[in-house]
């Protein structure tokens, strides 16, 4: 499973390369990216029993082979026959199979496609091929396109890596787990290359791979445990906190009042605080935050918050340097991006203490960030990070000085029995409701084909001089379209004035700031972007969100990302487009959102409705810092393990290959 890409043919340095950005270094990594689909390739149709429409495979022999039109508009022309009758298989811009020896004529070929029926003859268009005593008959498993690579070149790639993998290979869980439960090993041939399409067996297979990255996530969780009861400094009453609470420009809520009453006396207890504060999108968590951040630096020690994102750390950093400016503190900011001078000079300050407060990316986990004396570690949207950096900060503790402070904060609501099995190292605080006068986000479920509708809503919005999220599911361009790049140039199309720019988490961090920033001044009126928006990203002209394929997310993801507008007086609009492939019951999830406006309450409803999901074929990437597990569809297993975790040693191999996510790229 450990074995790298380049021992797989035809993988090359320069792919190699391009697998590695999207985190792709092992066989075992490779064999993740687990099917979308199956095709059922057992059977060979003979030519006169086709039906219009219908995908088939059929075998036959080359009649005849000839090309039209010159260069690369040349088009290749096959007449097939089997026993029954003859089928014309039409492939374009393909010129160079004419020289294909292959495709010879008498040559046998079995090909795959879609049967038509034009002008009373059979035809396939681009239809799969191969010389027949290639072709193995049964299910043919489907993948998403990934790193450029087709589903069709990525199935090549993992029939190679399931022969490659030695007959050895073997997780420590194999033995843990052998009464109920195949070996990995297995697990994973049965998922790549079942050999009926029994949906328990796929279904067990899949919680076969998930119990992995369970278990070893639980064991962690363990462990942390009960490394976290322990002393750390006590921060007793200073000013500074307390003038910061009189002068910010409205009342705390009851729910941050009595959150900041948590953890102030957290920090003061003397024992290391470990609270997970909770509230919805927009409940103002960052004021709570800043108030224990000033607090700790009017005692004399240092405060660092971690964000996920650059953009989320950016607007972190000013928020927080105008909330801190007046009472004589600065913040600074880390990112990936910062230059090396003056990432130099703020190292420096960091370690003479001259500089208290700073904010940043995963960054700031980096080995030579080191503080002269931190007090207090904070994690925004903690759910987007592994285990591993959630506790980094907080583990960037100086010999002889007492354990750090750490506050982990989300809006994802979890359910307070999930919490604890995934969070079980932490004291919860949860903040309800919001503040004052925000009205909530109008939210509509729309079928896919009311796209004119939309467009002219669209347009109305923008005539009212407001900006427009557009959310899509992937990055990597699919054939259903549904990748950023393909909705830019669509939406391009529709509104050419309003300056349409892409967003997602693999673009350069200058680009990606660079649109966000075009967005966030109004240069550009449209954004496309996959789920990086998600976390708190902050533009009050944004006034409408519109999701697609909006069925592939849990509510409570989607309560997220409507949370992106309606963040001003005006009103918010939310279009979720259910996908054509959306079943009744996911249109009836769906029409949650409409009506329910509360996260916690979303979350418990997508616990309730998904109870134990079909565990094959739904989004590939779990929820952030898991590769595989997703919270919602995955809750009975979690809670599961959690209450019947085995002991059991994960080793470092394991650990490896697990490795939590330092940022999701989605
Ligand atoms: P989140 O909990 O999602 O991080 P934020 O902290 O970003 O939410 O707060 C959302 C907005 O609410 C900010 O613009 C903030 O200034 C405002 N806000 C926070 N607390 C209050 C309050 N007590 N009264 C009025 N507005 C508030
Ligand atoms: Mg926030």
């Amino acid at each position: 499973m450990a074995l790298p890409l380049s021992t797989v043919k035809g993988v090359g340095p320069a792919l190699e390369k391009r697998l590695h950005q999207r985190d792709i270094r092992t066989l075992g990594d490779l064999l993740l990216h687990l099917p979308k689909d199956y095709i059922d390739d057992r059977q060979l149709s003979p030519i006169a029993q086709l039906c219009d429409g219908v995908s088939a495979r059929i075998q036959g022999r080359i009649l005849t082979k000839e090309a039209r039109g010159y260069g690369k508009k040349r088009q290749v022309i096959i007449l097939l026959a089997d026993d029954s009758g003859r089928i014309r298989l039409n492939f374009f811009h393909s010129g160079y199979m004419m020289s294909d020896a292959r495709l010879s004529e008498g040559r046998e070929i079995a090909v795959r496609g879609v049967a038509e029926r034009w002008q009373g003859q059979w035809q396939m268009t681009h239809p799969e091929w191969c010389v027949s005593e290639a072709f193995q008959p049964g299910y043919q498993p489907v993948y998403r396109a990934l790193a450029g690579l087709s589903g069709k070149r990525i199935a090549t790639l993992i029939r190679q890596a399931l022969t490659l993998l030695p007959v050895a290979a073997s997780s420590p869980l194999d033995a843990v787990l052998a009464a109920t439960a195949s070996p990995l090993r297995q697990a994973l041939r049965e998922l790549h290359q079942p050999h009926d399409l029994d949906s328990e067996a796929l279904n067990r297979a899949a919680v076969r791979l998930k119990c992995e990255e369970l278990i070893l996530y639980l064991q962690l969780m363990r462990e942390k445990k009960r490394q976290a009861d322990c002393p750390a400094v006590s921060l007793q009453a200073e000013t500074s906190s307390r003038l910061m609470h009189q002068s910010l420009p409205f009342e705390l809520t009851d729910a941050q009042a009595s959150a900041w009453s948590d953890i102030s006396t957290d920090l003061n207890s003397g024992k290391r605080m470990h609270r997970l504060l909770q509230g919805d999108v927009g409940a103002g968590k960052t004021w709570v935050a800043a108030l224990a951040m000033i607090k700790a630096a009017g005692c004399g020690y240092q405060a660092a918050l971690l964000a996920p994102t650059e953009v989320l750390a950016k607007q972190h950093a000013e928020t927080l340097q105008a909330l801190f400016a007046p009472l004589g503190f600065t913040i600074k900011l880390l990112t990936g991006s910062t230059r090396a001078k003056e990432r130099r000079e703020l190292l420096a300050e960091l370690g003479s203490g001259e500089l208290k407060l700073i904010v940043g990316t995963h960054a700031l986990l980096s080995e030579d960030v080191v503080f002269n004396h931190l007090a207090l570690a904070l994690v925004d949207e903690q759910h987007r990070f592994g285990v591993r950096q959630r506790w980094g900060l907080a583990d960037k503790k100086r010999d002889g000085h007492q354990a750090v402070h750490l506050l982990g904060m989300t809006a994802t609501p979890i359910p307070r029995t999930l919490a604890l099995a995934l969070y079980g190292d932490m004291d919860l605080s949860i903040m309800r409701g919001m503040p004052p006068g925000r009205k909530p986000v109008e939210t509509r479920v729309i079928a896919s084909d009311k796209m004119k509708s939309l467009i002219a809503g669209m347009q109305r919005i923008l005539d009212a001089e407001g900006r427009i999220y557009w959310i899509v599911p992937r990055i990597d361009e699919d054939e259903d379209g549904l990748s950023v790049d393909q909705r830019v140039e669509l939406l391009k199309r529709y509104f050419p004035d309003a300056n349409v720019l892409g967003l997602h988490g693999r673009m350069k961090s200058g680009d990606k700031n660079g649109a966000l920033e075009a967005f966030t001044t109004g240069v550009c009126k449209m954004l496309v972007s996959t789920t990086v928006v998600e976390v708190g990203v902050n533009v009050p002209e944004a006034r409408l969100i519109v999701i697609e394929e909006a069925e592939s997310y849990g509510l409570a993801q989607l309560h997220q990302l409507r949370g992106r507008v309606g963040r001003s007086s005006e009103q918010g609009y939310c279009m979720l487009i259910a996908g054509d492939a959306a079943s009744e019951g996911s249109r009836t999830r769906l029409n949650q959102m409409v009506n329910t406006h509360d996260g916690l309450e979303l979350a418990e409803a997508d616990l309730a409705l998904r109870g134990s999901g079909d565990a094959v074929g739904t989004r590939q990437h779990g929820d952030a810092g898991f590769r595989l597990l997703n919270m919602a569809e995955d809750a009975t297993l979690i809670r599961y393990w959690f209450e019947n975790l085995p002991d059991f040693d994960p080793g470092e191999e394991m650990q490896r290959f697990w490795r939590p996510f330092a940022e999701s790229t989605d």
